[in-house]
């Protein structure tokens, strides 16, 4: 695996790439790589000639008081297990390169980043889409993938890419999830081991939801208040919010008769953690 860190370096590498007739897959992330990172690589593989792996903590992406100081990094143990998945190239810019002095332009995709965490991330995807474009001009991926981990994040940047005429296909990756449940994430290496222990909570509270609903509780406003009182159950967990939406439009409803996103938002502690399952669609 080569390791890139220059932006023009890195453009050239994929016009070369491009130029001899190879397909570019490309998978975008913030580092600390666990297995839902690696399920990704593995579909870009699966599609593509060559993989290139970005890692990028994004400052545009965190608010004021949000953890982009503490954002865990492991630039040695995310090197290794890339390699071992058989990706082509590490993409590794630096801050003052991707936002040199001066920097001025920004993506807003507007409605389908209002509410669920555009409400309690004001700027958030704004920040998301404007280094994703900056990344697609970079790497010139034929194809992109991205989890389902962030649902509200992968139809953010779908829109952005039907808007703006990016030649990229994006593709989802499942959610993968820790044998107890909890949705794999970067940020629960922040949660001591009660926390840890607490936030499978938020996995349990979607699988109530899924039950109420198989055996048919239709009502999304019954099933969320089910998911307000499992959440609730557990001292030192406060939820955010718990939404049915529209697993397309984000579109809120009042009744389940379509495949819909359940998503939900908690803090464990002083730690955030977004987790969803989608229920009434096929099986996932
Ligand atoms: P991050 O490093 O958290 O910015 O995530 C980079 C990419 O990995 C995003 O497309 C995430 O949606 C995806 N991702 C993170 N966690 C998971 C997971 N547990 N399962 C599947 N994809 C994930």
């Amino acid at each position: 695996m080569q390791v890139v860190r220059q932006i023009r370096e890195m453009q050239n590498i994929s016009e070369k790439l491009r130029n001899e007739g190879k397909r570019i897959g490309f998978v975008p992330t913030m580092g600390y790589l666990h297995e839902g990172h690696l399920s990704l690589v593995k579909k870009a593989k699966e599609q593509c000639d060559s993989v290139v792996v970005s890692i990028f903590v994004n400052p545009t992406q965190f608010g004021p008081g949000e953890d982009l100081q503490r954002y865990p990094r492991d630039e040695e143990g995310d090197k290794a297990k890339l390699d071992a998945a058989g990706v082509d190239f590490l993409f590794m810019p630096e801050g003052k390169e991707m936002y040199p002095s001066g920097y001025q332009t920004y993506i807003e995709v507007t409605d389908i980043s209002k509410g669920l965490c555009g409400d309690f991330r004001p700027g958030h995807f704004t920040g998301v889409a404007t280094v994703v474009a900056k990344l697609f001009n970079i790497v010139k991926p034929r194809i992109a993938v991205f989890g389902e981990k962030d649902y509200q994040q992968l139809l953010v940047i779908k829109r952005m890419v039907e808007d703006l005429n990016f030649d990229i296909r994006i593709i989802p990756g499942t959610l993968i999830r820790e044998k107890d449940g909890m949705a794999m994430s970067s940020r629960n290496a922040y949660l001591s081991p009660e926390d840890r222990k607490k936030a499978t909570v938020l996995y349990r509270s979607l699988l109530k939801a899924k039950e109420l609903f198989d055996s048919g509780e239709k009502k999304t406003y019954n099933i969320i208040e089910a998911v307000e009182k499992t959440i609730g159950s557990v001292e030192g967990v406060s939820l955010q919010y718990a939404e049915i939406r529209d697993a397309e439009t984000l579109k809120k409803l009042e009744k389940i008769n379509t495949p819909v996103l359940i998503a939900i938002a908690a803090m464990v502690g002083s730690v955030r953690l977004i987790d969803n399952m989608i229920i009434g669609g096929e099986e996932r």
